[in-house]
């Protein structure tokens, strides 16, 4: 199976750059029109230039492809409004889009201003919503969309420092679940990426001999198959180095406790058996987990 985007018009949002400028290059060396948003901010978002999309534009255009650049802060829903009013002016429509601008703001939580933790959540989580909010009816109507969201590790395990860029990169998850619910049946497949790569954002928190093992070209397929007509969907693909495996929530079997017995030191008692991992399984929905519940409550006290 061959995957191109050929007659596929795809936003990526940080593009003039890392991996965005990677994954831009990705879809338009597989025929889609790409849209090369970046702001053109330094790595804690300050300033802001537009030469890094067009110079991206320019690679993709004299490879043969169809590439227009966009400066706008994603971070700003009039600015992003605007780029995807653009976006169909110039190509029609627009079918994926790849949430990746991002910038860092480290401080562990007792230094960090509560100014740095909101700028972070307003360009990594309102950014992706301000994106994903532009062009939702619009992919609904059509019937087609593919959207990613840029995760990381930071937030699905934690990274010293980073409580304002984790909470916003696994507030996306949250984000995902909700949209794939309300989106699957009109051929929408939301997922995200959790790359590991070596950009600007990390070559100084990498060991410089590892640096030519991480190059952003070994994330990007992972992306496009993410966004590619059979893509998967809800999935957390994690990917580094040419290696790519799944990230999944799961929930425990768990224990059910008898009227009796409900205090915390029973909790406390069963802690094992409530973390045991045999069992274990993923909750499609939220009321999949409520339903668990009523039937365990019910099964104990032998209501049918
Ligand atoms: P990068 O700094 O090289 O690229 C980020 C790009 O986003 C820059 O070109 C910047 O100008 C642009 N940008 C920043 N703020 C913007 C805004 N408000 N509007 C539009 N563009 C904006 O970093 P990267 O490593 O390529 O990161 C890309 C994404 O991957 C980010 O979301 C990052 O959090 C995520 N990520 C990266 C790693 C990694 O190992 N590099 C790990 C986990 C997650």
């Amino acid at each position: 199976m061959t995957v191109r985007f050929d007659g596929r018009v795809a936003i990526v949002t940080g593009a003039g750059a890392g991996l965005g400028r990677s994954h831009a290059l990705g879809l338009a060396a597989r025929g889609a029109k790409v849209v090369v948003n970046d702001l053109g901010a330094a790595r804690d978002g300050s300033g802001g230039s537009s030469d890094a999309a067009r110079a991206v534009v320019k690679e993709i255009r004299d490879a043969g492809g169809h590439a227009i650049a966009n400066g706008a802060n994603v971070a700003d829903a009039g600015q992003v409004q605007e780029m995807v009013n653009a976006a169909i002016a110039e190509y029609g429509h627009v079918d994926i889009l790849v949430n990746n601008a991002g910038i860092l703001r480290d401080k562990t939580f007792a230094k960090m201003s509560l100014e740095d933790f909101k700028l972070v959540m307003d360009v990594h989580l309102m950014g992706s919503v301000n994106c994903t909010h532009a062009l939702w009816r619009h992919m609904v109507e059509r019937e087609y969309g593919r959207i990613v969201f840029t995760t990381s590790a930071s937030g699905l395990y934690g990274n010293f420092g980073q409580s304002n860029y984790g909470a916003a990169k696994t507030a996306m998850l949250g984000l995902m679940n909700v949209l794939h619910q309300e989106g699957h049946r009109k051929n929408i497949r939301v997922n995200m990426l959790a790359p590991t790569a070596a950009t600007r954002m990390t070559e100084e928190l990498l060991p410089p001999e590892v640096l030519p093992l991480l190059k952003p070209e070994t994330i990007t397929p992972g992306l496009l198959a993410l966004v590619a007509e059979d893509a998967p969907a809800k999935m957390i693909l994690g990917a580094g180095g040419g290696c790519f495996a799944e990230t999944k929530v799961y929930e425990t079997r768990g224990v059910a406790l008898a009227d009796d017995e409900l205090t915390p030191e029973a909790v406390m008692a069963n802690m094992a058996r409530i973390r045991d991992a045999e069992g274990q399984a993923e909750m499609p929905g939220a009321f999949d987990q409520t339903n668990k519940y009523i039937q365990m409550a019910a099964d104990l006290r032998g209501i049918s």
